[in-house]
């Protein structure tokens, strides 16, 4: 048999993902003895709290080690149903609610129950790497919308209608977003609900960044704005980056219940529940009265300004502001060089890692995160600046 018959075809699109590879070079270099700055993290470097720790280290030791039911526990999916509610003035039952690994695994099982073959995934470009990839595995056709950095990347109106066609079946929208940290203001989420009613496109909004969200802006949810888009939208979050719980694996969406049942069938023949354990911690977290989610702002709202202080410096980058998430979007294209070498060059010459855009729809941007403390900031900015500097 030829290695390319052994694999089923939907592979074969399928790219390895670009945020991994300079991870895995990073983490060899370290291993290595180098004292690499990481500015490429993908998730909150604090530590889960321990009012979320202490009813999982309950449930391992009570015996609440079993599966559950397939969707979520009840009291967790209560506990979503209020969550929706409170923070996002949506109406979900219970049953319109599915726990499953991660919201990266909702945003799959969304797109899985929706898309047929050769069905068109409308994408906002810039957008997060498993976007294409997840549509791909669904047989389904990626449409990239160009957005532009005058608009902080942000994409209108004007702009998803001309991409939309009779093939276009869903858009993924991703506020705040990673990796522009683009926040969209509700006159703008009207605008495109309006058409997504008119043109009956589904909506999977992953707002899995909602709690990171800087100067008092608003995070608003698509699915709150009518009930002809309610019955539209897949809402998908998680408590990875809410609660830094991203190695638990818990992630959720509320959707209509034709979808919902969907899911649930799908999901009961894949992966069945998520960890019961996890489902405890998941629930102390959302009726979290600590407001650890708040505090953790604090912090990323002081780094964030911290780097567009420094970045302000640094004329060879260009940068988005970030509204939201823990991500600054810089151009590199006056240094010359595209995001995969100036990634490369950066990590090799001057022990800092980023992630080049191009994983992201640009080659001519990289990615900073902030989610590492201020000492670390402060140390890998002293670095790229000398770099930059050194460069012709
Ligand atoms: N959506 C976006 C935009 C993300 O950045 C991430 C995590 N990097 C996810 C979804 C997935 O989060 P998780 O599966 O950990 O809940």
């Amino acid at each position: 048999m030829r290695i390319d018959t052994r694999l089923a075809e939907r592979l074969k699109k399928i790219s390895p993902s670009a945020t991994l590879a300079i991870t895995a070079k990073a983490k060899k270099l370290r291993a290595e003895g180098k004292d690499i700055t990481n500015f490429a993290a993908g998730e909150p470097d604090f530590d889960t709290p321990l009012f979320v720790k202490e009813p999982a280290i309950e449930a391992i030791n009570s015996g609440f080690t079993k599966y559950t039911p397939t969707t979520g526990t009840p009291e967790l999916k209560k506990a979503i149903s209020e969550k929706f509610k409170r923070d996002n003035g949506l109406e979900y039952n219970p049953s319109q609610i599915i726990v499953s690994c991660g919201a990266k695994h909702s945003i799959f099982n969304a797109l899985f129950v929706l898309v047929n073959r050769h069905d068109e995934v409308l994408i906002p470009s810039p957008y997060w790497v498993s976007y294409p990839e997840m549509t791909y595995l669904c047989e389904g056709t990626p449409r990239f919308i160009k957005t532009h950095p005058e608009n902080n990347f942000k994409m209108t109106v004007k702009e998803l209608q001309r991409y939309v066609g009779h093939k276009s079946k869903v858009l993924i929208l991703n506020s705040p977003s990673n990796p522009t940290g683009c926040v969209y203001t509700e006159d703008e989420l009207k605008e495109i609900a309006e058409l997504c009613v008119k043109k009956k496109i589904f909506i999977i909004s992953d707002e899995i960044y909602e709690k990171i969200i800087y100067n008092n802006l608003r995070h608003y949810s698509i699915a709150g704005l009518s009930e002809a888009v309610y019955d539209l939208t897949i809402t998908v979050n998680g408590l990875s980056k809410s609660h830094s719980m991203t190695g638990w694996r818990i992630g959720f969406l509320g959707a209509p219940q034709d979808i919902a049942d969907a899911i649930s069938k799908f999901q009961d023949h894949s992966t069945s529940c998520a960890s019961s354990i996890s489902q405890k911690a998941a629930t102390a977290a959302l009726n979290d009265q600590s407001d650890f989610s708040a505090k953790m702002l604090e912090e990323f709202q002081r780094r964030r300004d911290y780097c567009i202080g420094r970045l302000s410096q640094m004329k060879k980058l260009g940068y988005i502001i970030p509204d939201g998430a823990f991500y600054i979007f810089c151009n590199i294209s006056h240094t010359g060089m595209n995001a995969l070498s100036f990634a490369d060059r950066l990590l090799q010459e001057a022990l800092v890692a980023v992630i080049p855009g191009e994983g992201f729809g640009r080659s001519d941007y990289m990615r900073i995160s902030f989610a590492t403390n201020l000492a670390q900031l402060e140390k890998g900015f002293n670095r790229i600046e000398e770099w930059l500097n050194k460069l012709p």
